[in-house]
């Protein structure tokens, strides 16, 4: 047996679909004895995107990693696509399709839905976060908050859905970006006092590294705010982490220490803040400070609730024939988008062009061919490229 201390899935074993329910080998088993695989068209949508309007497909990498080398062709929306549960005339919008022998890959349903349900939360909460901040930075504190095994995973949602920043080295290392950070309540413990422990921050470490002084650990955020400002020349901001219970009115503590920095000529001296916020606090505080420290809001965030189900199969002489359970939407189908608005619109697989109805122009066919007889067809996209796609969506949103 390998050793596994911490419980963890390892990736030969996704891979190899071991993570799967055991109702899929059951299934496969009773398919096989009775001779009844048969050619199948599923497709994946979203039944609920908990507390949003629109969601941000991710996992779809890992999906496409997953199913390569199977005998199946696959169709998805590309990495970062923005979505939405249904189209105008209430159908909903299938962002994965796959074509193949059902027992082809009947056991990966599980690890696939896995990838994109929690992937596609934490990175449409992400994106949510990124646009109630305005052009305000915001932080991924997120790693404190998750199982560690999974950490990288919170980080490239982070990243992808709009984060300025992560804090976790190992999950900036996977992006390829420096890691961000500012210092912990800790280490001001372990000096005794606030001064002399940012001072030695300051004078240890080096000098590209921001200097962000944390400002709530003995003394009131204002008291210490001025003390970080006279006492650091080179400082560049204060973090307010303050404890739920001294809280009391947040809006005004973050007012009252602009006053006092202002006042005193530190104009250009940052506020950060952080410590358990979510995205109705950033809609609330975004006007007053510079930044966001974010953390189980995104790690912790409700996964988008994806369905795989069968809408097409053969029949007895090769005919392809629609069927769907009770709730879902027979027959394989195209999903065009409208790049100017967004607008999804789905339609049966025969057609080929539609418009949008709203801006009059051509809609673009959204799902891609990736997989053909188990090979990748495509170009997998960098993180960066990821990246800029869900914030020109973003942008779109925004103007909305
Ligand atoms: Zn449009």
């Amino acid at each position: 047996m390998v050793k596994n201390s911490f419980f963890l899935a390892s990736e030969s074993e996704i891979k190899s679909a071991k993570t799967t329910d055991v109702y899929f080998l059951r299934t496969e088993e009773v398919l096989k004895k009775e001779s009844r695989d048969k050619l199948v068209a599923v497709e994946v949508t979203a039944s609920s995107i908990r507390g949003s309007n629109w969601g941000v497909l991710a996992g779809i990498e890992d999906v496409l990693e997953l199913l390569s080398g199977l005998d199946i062709d696959v169709y998805t929306m590309p990495e970062g696509s923005f979505f939405q549960e249904k189209d105008d005339h209430g159908v909903k919008i299938p962002t994965i399709v796959i074509i193949g022998k059902y027992l082809n890959f009947a056991r990966f349903e599980t690890p696939l839905l896995g990838f994109i349900c929690s992937k596609s939360g934490m990175t449409t909460k992400t994106a949510r976060i990124r646009l109630a901040a305005k052009k305000k930075s915001v932080l991924s504190f997120g790693a404190r908050r998750a199982h560690p095994g999974i950490t990288p995973v919170v980080s490239y949602c982070a990243y992808i859905g709009g984060c300025n920043g992560i804090s976790c080295i190992l999950g900036a290392e996977k992006l390829g970006i420096q890691p961000t950070g500012t210092i912990p309540h800790s280490l001001i413990i372990l000096f005794g006092d606030q001064v002399t422990a940012w001072k030695a921050f300051d004078a240890h470490i080096p000098k590209q590294v921001p200097r962000i002084a944390l400002v709530d650990t003995y003394y009131d955020e204002k008291i210490e705010a001025i003390l970080a400002a006279e006492s650091i020349s080179d400082l560049s901001g204060v973090r307010l982490d303050t404890p739920s219970s001294r809280r009391g009115n947040f809006k005004s503590i973050i007012q009252e220490v602009r006053w006092e920095l202002d006042y005193r000529g530190f104009k250009d001296l940052k506020i950060y803040i952080s410590g358990g916020l979510g995205e109705e606090d950033v809609l609330e505080y975004v006007d007053l400070v510079d930044g966001f420290g974010i953390g189980s809001e995104i790690s912790a965030a409700p996964p988008v609730d994806f369905a795989l189900d069968i809408v097409e199969l053969t029949d007895e002489i090769g005919n392809w024939k629609p069927v769907a359970k009770r709730g879902k939407f027979s027959g394989r189908k195209n999903v065009f988008r409208c790049e100017k608005c967004l607008k999804i619109k789905v339609t049966d697989w025969e057609i080929e062009n539609e418009t949008c109805d709203k801006c009059k122009i051509n809609l673009k066919p959204i799902l891609i061919k990736q997989i053909e007889n188990g090979k990748r067809i495509q170009n997998k996209p960098t993180i960066e490229e990821t990246r800029k796609y869900v914030l020109k969506q973003l942008e779109i949103i925004r103007k909305k």
